[in-house]
């Protein structure tokens, strides 16, 4: 597992799986990663477990305007490597789960 400064993720590999950078390191337990992008309401949903859980966490919102009318509100959410897997596990028992939101 390496880690790309640049992009802030964590690839498999000699090389950044998003941007092919070699510049890449091995992580350090404070380094932040993309743990996952997910929509505004998830993401809120996700950082407020997290930090519940004593788990560091950054978001970031990303603007996507693919169609020009719609907009698209994502957040991406970044955690230490230090604290990554455990955070993985909390994105996937919270995805994971019967919770519904209305339109
Ligand atoms: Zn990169």
């Amino acid at each position: 597992m390496v880690y790309c400064p640049k992009c802030k993720t964590l690839s498999e590999g000699t090389v950044c799986g998003f941007c092919g950078s070699c510049r890449v390191r091995l992580p350090g337990p404070d380094d932040y990663c993309l743990l996952t992008e997910q929509e505004y309401v998830w993401a809120s949903l996700l950082d407020e477990v997290l930090r519940d859980n004593g788990i560091p966490v950054v978001s970031m919102e990303v603007l996507d305007q693919p169609y020009g009318l719609r907009r698209f509100v994502h957040h991406r959410v970044y955690v230490p490597y230090g604290a990554y897997e455990e955070a993985k596990k909390w994105m996937t028992e919270l995805l994971d789960s019967p919770v519904s939101f209305e339109e």
